[in-house]
């Protein structure tokens, strides 16, 4: 019954997302399938986090007034933050012997991705410049692998906010001060593959470097990192990382 429910209430969710323009259809579709999943296996206790994890990532940039950065999201930058929290679901419902740790495993990918969520539009709206991670070297803001100290600040506001909601899944305080722990060491290791792994181009006809193949109609060249390693990549890679180190300990 719960899994009608979740598909009702997931479908819903994610039609009107479609419809805000928030979600392409193959975005709509996967996060339908994960919000399935996760009411399914947790009902609403489970679903609250993931739920405010996506729309304060989506209303963040407007309420900031960066309208023109709330693109749709497509299938894989729904699975670069949600792959990790619906896989943790799965496990619930395979081995619900072992569900505190899994639950630990969601509260600490979710928490990672709201940071890293958080950090970003935080430090994208009130800070100018910022440094990379790696290097110290005065970089943009929002820039991949930047840092700085007030999306830092945001940062660990997300993961408190994320590991408060979280806090019927889990079961001690123990538990809690993992997942916040964790969820804000995962902010750092995004921003340290972002730095280093995630491809950076520059256009040799205006001279910009960023993380777009191309540029004034012309193929980018390849300054640093993986060619095919993009954000939505770094995010996936990083929420996977977490995850799986938390399920490992736990
Ligand atoms: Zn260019």
């Amino acid at each position: 019954m719960s899994w009608l429910i979740g598909a009702g209430l997931a479908g819903l969710i994610a039609l009107s997302a479609h419809r805000a323009r928030l979600l392409t259809t193959g975005g709509a579709l996967t996060a339908a399938l994960i919000g399935t999943v996760v009411f399914g296996v947790g009902g609403v206790w489970a679903s609250v986090p993931m739920v405010v994890f996506f729309l304060s990532g989506s209303l963040l940039p407007r309420v900031f007034g960066r309208p023109h950065k709330t693109e749709q999201r497509t299938a894989f930058q729904v699975l670069a933050n949600g792959l990790a929290p619906a896989l943790c679901c799965v496990g619930v419902l395979l081995y619900p012997e072992r569900s505190e740790v899994f639950w630990l495993g969601y509260a600490v990918s979710l928490a990672t991705a709201n940071a890293d969520t958080w950090a970003t539009e935080f430090g994208v709206r009130f800070s100018t410049t910022a440094r990379l991670i790696t290097t110290g070297r005065r970089v943009m803001s929002g820039e991949s692998g930047a840092v700085s100290a007030i999306g830092t600040l945001g940062g660990i506001m997300g993961a408190w906010i994320a590991v408060t909601l979280c806090i019927p899944l889990l079961d001690d305080s123990t538990a809690l001060g993992i997942a916040f722990g964790m969820g804000v060491g995962g902010m750092f290791l995004d921003s340290l593959l972002g730095a280093t792994l995630q491809a950076r181009f520059r256009c040799h006809t205006c001279g910009a470097t960023h993380e777009k193949r191309r540029c004034c109609n012309t193929p980018a060249h390849p300054i640093r990192g993986i060619p095919w390693i993009d954000n939505n990549a770094v995010n996936l890679l990083t929420t996977l990382t977490v995850t799986g180190i938390a399920l490992l300990w736990g």
